[in-house]
């Protein structure tokens, strides 16, 4: 039998009951069409995967009718803000309410809508390379969507696919420690990580060993996944550049169904690719080998000032001072993340190799202009032994920090900022930065500048504006929770029009972080891959000729379309 995740199927076999529908020429197949695979043959994929294949369905199925369960809906309902909650179902992403539709939510009344809308119609729970091989040729012969999931972190759309099938590496945990990797390019401790494991989890085993990992800032984003596969920074950016950058070698499941292995020197091209190309693109990684350094001691730094009882002008006079001395951490090797909206402004610092007086001294610029404008401000300034404990203290660990307004829709306009020359420039972002606060949004601003010479000049698919970056600069502005996806999309557009094309305009020839953009920036494929997009495609088309991976903004994505009932249809001419 299949393994269903929840009792709620019946009011979803509907989907699969053969229809009449002819499958459109060039499209993929849905479960109303009449070639839609068979209950029998979905049942023998089962049985070759040895029982994992899952009928999904929508997390928020137990608080709809027919299937109501009002235990099982709190519990959803309960754990809706919870990253892990979202990570350990199937399915589920964490920005889920960006890309439903409202299709199922769980706080709609119970007679409300819930069908299954863009959530696959079935996932591999997947333990051995041959499941991944197995159902990549199952999607080729019946024509069938497919979709990698790794942590569903995803924030560009790219984990759910209407009647796709699903596979979930969320179950690959292994890692394997190497004291002496030895490669042309590199020779030193390694680690081998499964394409499941979480960026805290790796964290966790460095610090026992004393060594240190590059990996997401937020304890649950994967490390082998979309993370390292689409550039990845962390705190460590502005120490030992990204983690692509970092990456050593992959075994891979190719959408041809061979399970390979990848370096600079073994497939050299699809390792280039692999390594910031984008996740869910050229092939299934199964692990990822990666550089390892030794453990470092770390001062953590936290600053922050509001608005309350200053003028507005003097509150944004303070976070300019911040702006105007981003090098401070770029240059000074920090790691930096700043907060500000139209009442708080608030900056989190974490500087390897350094001591509590060489910290005050790195921040003095822009500790004593502060005071020079005359703007009270609080500091709090940490020691630490080793990165793991300085980490704890920032950002919390994966249970501490499972918190995230998942169900939060929002819009949202990225861009990698460049070092400013001129100070009109600088001045014209002050401006739209005050602008968008007081229009209720906010602003996560990241000096990060990983230069091909602190990532030891690696060779890679990494977007070239990385290089010469200074700021990954985060504006967003949150929507109300019961958005619809029209309502999202008027929304984008006018936060683009309004936001991200003066962004670019002030920016010419800079990018944006493919991980974390505007997903449907109308100019992608030169803000995300710029130079390199050619060459990624040949790439692509090499390893993955039927087109098996899919991601609207994903390299080559610009050659299908998602019709109104979310059926996937490759661009003819
Ligand atoms: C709360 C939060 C915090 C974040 N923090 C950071 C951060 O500190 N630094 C940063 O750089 N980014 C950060 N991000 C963005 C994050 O890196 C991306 O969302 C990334 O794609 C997540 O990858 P994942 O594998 O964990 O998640 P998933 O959502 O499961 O996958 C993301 C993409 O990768 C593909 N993919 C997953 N596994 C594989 C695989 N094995 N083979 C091929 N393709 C695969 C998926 O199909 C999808 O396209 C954050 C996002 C969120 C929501």
């Amino acid at each position: 039998m299949i393994r269903t995740i929840t009792k709620t199927l019946a009011a979803f076999s509907f989907l699969t009951v053969r229809g009449l529908s002819v499958t459109p020429p060039g499209c993929k197949v849905l479960p109303v069409d009449a070639n839609w695979p068979s209950i029998d043959e979905w049942n023998r994929l089962n049985a070759s995967l040895e029982g994992n294949l899952i009928r999904t369905a929508p997390i928020g199925s137990p608080c709809h009718n027919p299937t109501f369960d009002q235990v099982q809906c709190d519990v959803v309902r309960n754990n809706w803000n919870r990253t892990l909650f979202h990570e350990e179902s199937a399915t589920s992403i964490i920005s889920e309410g960006m890309f439903t539709n409202q299709s199922c939510s769980p706080f709609t009344p119970p007679d409300a809508q819930c069908i299954i809308g863009v959530y696959p119609q079935y996932s591999v729970n997947v333990s051995t390379p041959a499941h991944v091989i197995t159902a990549v040729r199952f999607v080729k012969q019946h024509n069938v969507r497919f979709v990698v999931k790794n942590t569903g972190h995803d924030v560009m759309g790219k984990v759910l696919g209407a009647g796709s099938l699903s596979i979930w590496m969320h179950n690959l945990q292994n890692r394997t420690w190497i004291d002496n990797f030895s490669s042309s390019r590199y020779i030193g401790p390694a680690v081998q990580v499964q394409a499941g494991v979480l960026s805290d989890t790796l964290y966790q085993d460095a610090h026992q060993r004393g060594h240190i990992v590059i990996g997401g800032s937020f304890p649950t984003v994967g490390i082998a996944g979309g993370h390292l596969q689409g550039g990845g920074h962390s705190v460590l950016t502005n120490v030992y550049g990204l983690a692509a950058d970092n990456a050593l070698s992959y075994e891979v499941i190719t959408p041809t169904g061979r399970f390979i292995r990848t370096s600079p020197t073994e497939n050299e091209d699809l390792f280039w690719a692999l390594s910031g190309g984008g996740g869910t693109t050229y092939g299934i990684v199964w692990s990822v080998t990666v550089k390892v350094f030794p453990d470092v001691p770390v001062v953590v730094g936290r600053l922050n000032f509001a608005s309350f009882g200053i003028s507005e002008d003097l509150y944004w006079d303070s976070i300019s001072v911040f702006q105007d001395h981003t090098p401070v951490f770029t240059d000074g090797n920090s790691y930096a993340a700043a907060f500000y909206d139209k009442s708080t402004f608030t900056l989190s610092m974490f500087a390897v190799n350094n001591s509590r007086s060489g910290f005050l001294q790195l921040v003095k610029p822009i500790t004593s202009r502060l005071n020079v404008i005359g703007i009270s401000f609080n500091l709090s300034v940490s020691p630490f032994t080793d990165l793991r404990s300085a980490f704890l203290n920032l950002f919390g660990d994966t249970q501490s920090r499972d918190i995230y307004a998942s169900n939060s829709i929002g819009v949202t306009t990225t861009r990698l900022l460049p070092r400013l020359q001129s100070t009109e420039i600088a001045l014209k972002i002050k401006q739209l930065t005050r602008k968008l606060a007081n229009a209720g949004g906010s602003v996560v601003d990241l000096p990060l500048r990983p230069t091909l010479k602190i990532a030891g000049n690696p060779e890679n698919a990494v977007l070239p504006a990385w290089r010469n970056s200074e700021r990954h600069f985060i504006l967003t502005k949150v929507l109300d929770d019961s958005a619809t996806g029209d309502e999202i999309n008027t929304a984008q557009m006018q936060f683009r029009n309004d936001f991200g094309e003066p962004l670019k305009r002030l920016t010419p020839g800079a990018g944006a972080y493919l991980n974390e953009a505007d997903p449907s920036d109308p100019n992608w494929k030169n803000d995300f891959y710029g130079v390199n997009y050619q060459r990624l495609l040949q790439i692509k088309d090499k390893w993955d000729p039927d087109g098996i991976l899919f991601g609207s903004t994903a390299v080559g994505g610009d050659r299908w379309v998602e019709q109104k009932d979310g059926r996937l249809c490759r661009i003819i001419g």
